[in-house]
């Protein structure tokens, strides 16, 4: 299946990435210029793609949302040719700390790729913030906000980003949309932290890491709670499971049912499941 370029608002196209692959987003400036947020180097070539068809003759900066592979591995495509890449200190560290064994894992089934971009590596964003920051271009102002609850949610940089002209949420990976989430990296009492004030944000669209687009903020709203009561609903089940109370095959079972019957990338279920149980990453 292919990704789809969708057209959010005037100035936003959003690579939505096929089966709930991960999505990017690129802003377009009155200049012509782009702020690409988010870059796999697996899927650069429907990223300049979407860029193009944006009519985006450069790219002026690059965000990382948070630091898992598919959000950052084309970091090191942008930042060789000198554009800056920005993202939170938490992004940064977790890169820095832990992101080598995974770039590596995450490489493998590609070796292709290291052929095409000679010394591809893991690459840390250069420009980095704590709390707030803003990005601008002509007519683009970006407002990165960190929501990482104590350093650690669904990753240690999560990041949402606001374009205030269009008003646009852009909401990396604390919101998944018609798909099962990626857990595993996760710490879900925080992230239901960071969740709750995202229920009351506004926003004319909103693009999640992974899913479709949402076009009102009462769907967004919708979709935020379902997030939340989704995450709360696991953990509790998982706390069963280690307490002997239920088996992992029961709170597959009840996860891939009811309703969550509908959603998407349900093989992330066991795998997150295994995760809680063994500390392994996969
Ligand atoms: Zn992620």
């Amino acid at each position: 299946m292919d990704s789809e370029i969708k057209h959010v608002s005037p100035s936003v196209y959003a690579v939505i990435g096929p089966e709930g692959s991960t999505n990017f987003s690129i802003v377009k400036g009155r200049d012509g210029s782009a702020v690409l947020i988010d870059a796999d180097i697996r899927r650069i070539d429907e990223i300049a793609e979407a860029l193009q068809l944006a009519g985006c003759a450069k790219v002026s900066y690059l965000i990382d949302t948070h630091e898992h592979f598919d959000h950052t591995s084309a970091n090191f495509y942008f930042a060789q040719q000198g554009i800056p890449v920005v993202a939170s200190a938490g992004c940064a560290g977790a890169m820095r700390d832990e992101g080598g064994p995974d770039f590596e894992r995450m490489m493998k089934p590609v070796p292709e790729l290291y052929e095409r971009f000679p010394g591809l590596c893991l690459t840390l964003p250069d420009v980095l913030f704590t709390d707030t920051t803003k990005v601008t271009v002509p007519g683009v102002t970006l407002h990165l906000e960190y929501r990482a609850e104590n350093g650690h949610s669904h990753s240690k940089g999560d990041t949402t980003i606001y374009f205030e002209e269009e008003e646009i949420l852009i909401a990396g990976d604390l919101l998944y949309t018609e798909v099962h989430p990626v857990t595993f990296f996760g710490n879900i009492p925080n992230w239901l932290t960071a969740l709750k004030p995202l229920f009351d944000n506004h926003y004319k669209k909103l693009v999640p890491g992974h899913g479709p687009t949402v076009d009102d903020e009462q769907t967004g709203r919708s979709y935020f709670k379902k997030m939340y009561d989704y995450l709360e609903d696991f953990h509790g089940h998982l706390q069963e499971i280690k307490s002997s109370r239920e088996s992992s095959d029961e709170v597959a079972k009840h996860m891939l049912g009811g309703t969550y019957a509908g959603l998407g990338k349900t093989r992330m279920v066991e795998r997150n499941i295994h995760q809680f149980l063994t500390g392994k990453w996969y």
